[in-house]
């Protein structure tokens, strides 16, 4: 039996024929009947311009139904699907291409990509509103209806990481890595075929791809899909799906809504955050306003979902991220790889089916986080509660170690985020001449009822001195990514210079 993820999704559909796979623009645009023939028409496609097993195909275009459909044909051939953040530039796009040596250069008409005296591979169009040289390269095909036979441990994707931290890697993640999560999923968070998600996070990241899109598509659920995130266009679709899953600045900008509350959510069972911290107070507001509990999972590229909360309401506690995924070990260790007890901050440590064979062409990144024993170092920090339940307390890199002590930023974040005006905030250390580094905090405000003095007072009456912000910057947003996070390389860079130049 093939071990190919298409055609676990293929065969999981088969019995759903008349019910919408896709709704776009608010219309229903293929059902699942029709899903294979597509699918076979664009693998049609992918080998008349020479894509065969194991090459490399590089997509640049904003989310659409045909993007779905490329995806599907490539893991259909054999072939290794790399998407790229829509958002790269010219010269980014050029790296990738260099380091990933696609066979075949997807890619929107408009979006930057490199001239072909830089980056010489064939190259074809897709654009988000289905036309392009490869769809109508595709619908001028008889579908291919084979799918190659592929073993659970040969490669279907290379993805990059957000770049958060430093240069995205490209995680290799097999069939099997993408099987067997999306089947932990469908447990986990109780699916079935009665489900429809409305889809809003980019395609080209993990999240959108293979947790929201994998799991429509493997509980044959009618996928409701946005080209992208606005919380107008959101708030007038969720009355019609059973599952919403974002972003936390998702959720912010929803509450920010006036006419979002508990009418407009009737049929949602489901509200999934992901990607970044959600903060407590959003978790609060949240659940104040419609009566749903958020339920917030931990993932990263390199392992797909890793920890859940627990399904029902009450399992959903604000500020944790839950439980392990059955086949997932997560283990808190010391800087010598032993385990902590309980309570204990330390490095976070997994492995499982999930976990990708390593980074594209990066050994020496694969040597440095990939352990012998089958043990990823995420680069996380958290600790584990005596039942086993997980809280990330932030990046290792953004620990702040200030006169000797460590700081996690997350527990400062949380606390000034409580306070009356303030939105958004990001706590980051800077170099500081007496304290090795000083704690930072960046916050974006509701000005009208934001007064400095009160977040100062919340910070001397609730924290420690090493952990009070030594600084304040009020800023009218936080330099996030693509993805939502905060960059806190960019507020490091552009604040690093506060207390050591006078
Ligand atoms: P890079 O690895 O290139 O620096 P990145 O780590 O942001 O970028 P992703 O793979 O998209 O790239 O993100 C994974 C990271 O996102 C995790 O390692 C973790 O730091 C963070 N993350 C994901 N979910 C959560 C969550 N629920 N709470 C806190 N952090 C989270
Ligand atoms: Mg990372």
């Amino acid at each position: 039996m093939s071990e190919n993820l298409v055609a676990i999704f293929l065969g999981r559909q088969a019995a759903f024929g008349e019910k919408p796979a896709i709704v776009w623009r608010d219309a229903p645009l293929i059902d699942f009947a029709g899903l294979p023939a597509m699918v076979g028409r664009y693998r049609a496609a992918l080998t008349a311009l020479g894509v065969k097993r194991g090459d490399r195909v590089m997509v640049k275009t904003e989310n659409s139904p045909s993007f779905v459909y490329t995806y599907l044909a490539v893991l259909a051939s054999g072939a290794i699907f790399v998407p790229m953040n829509a958002a790269y530039t010219a010269a980014e796009v050029a790296l990738l291409i260099e380091d990933a040596e696609p066979a075949l250069l997807v890619h929107a008409a408009a979006t930057p990509v490199p001239g072909e005296d830089v980056a010489p591979v064939k190259r074809v169009t897709l654009e988000p509103d289905g036309s392009g040289s490869l769809p109508d390269l595709a619908l001028s095909l008889a579908p291919d209806l084979s799918i190659e036979p592929v073993a659970s441990s040969d490669l279907a994707a290379i993805l990059f990481t957000s770049g958060t931290t430093g240069r995205p890697k490209g995680a290799m993640l097999s069939h099997g890595n993408l099987s067997s999560n999306v089947a932990a999923l469908h447990e986990a968070w109780h699916f079935s075929s009665a489900d429809s998600i409305l889809h809003a996070l980019p395609l080209f990241h993990a999240h959108g791809l293979f947790v929201a899109l994998h799991l429509a598509l493997y509980n044959a659920a009618t996928l409701v899909m946005l080209p992208k995130f606005n919380a107008a266009d959101v708030l007038a679709r969720l009355g019609q799906v059973s599952v919403f899953m974002g972003v936390p600045t998702f959720y912010a900008r929803l509450l920010a809504e006036p006419a979002f509350g508990r009418d407009v959510c009737g049929t949602i069972r489901l509200f999934v955050s992901g990607s970044a911290p959600l903060l407590p107070s959003v978790f609060e507001a949240f659940e104040a306003r419609t009566g749903h509990r958020i339920l917030e999972r931990y993932g990263m590229t390199e392992a797909l979902m890793i920890t859940s909360n627990a399904y029902a309401q009450e399992g959903r506690i604000a500020g944790t991220v839950g439980y392990p995924l059955p086949g997932v070990s997560l283990n808190v260790v010391d800087a010598d790889r032993k385990p902590l007890p309980a309570g204990e901050v330390g490095e976070i440590e997994i492995k499982g089916p999930n976990l990708c064979a390593g980074y594209w062409r990066r050994p020496e990144a694969t040597a440095e986080s990939f352990y012998a024993d089958g043990f990823f170092r995420t680069g996380d920090t958290g600790r584990k509660d005596a039942d086993g339940r997980v809280t990330i307390v932030g990046r290792s890199k953004d620990l702040i170690i200030s006169g000797g002590f460590n700081v996690y930023p997350a527990e400062v974040e949380i606390l000034l985020a409580e306070v009356a005006g303030v939105v958004d905030v990001a706590v980051f250390g800077v170099p500081h001449p007496d304290f090795g580094e000083a704690v930072v905090a960046a916050v974006t405000v509701d000005g009208a009822n934001f007064d400095v003095a009160a977040l100062e007072a919340a910070a001397a009456a609730n924290l420690a001195r090493f952990k009070q912000p030594k600084a304040i910057h009020v800023l009218p947003e936080l330099p996030r990514n693509a993805m939502g996070k905060v960059v806190k390389t960019e507020l490091r860079k552009r604040y690093g210079d506060s207390f050591t130049v006078q």
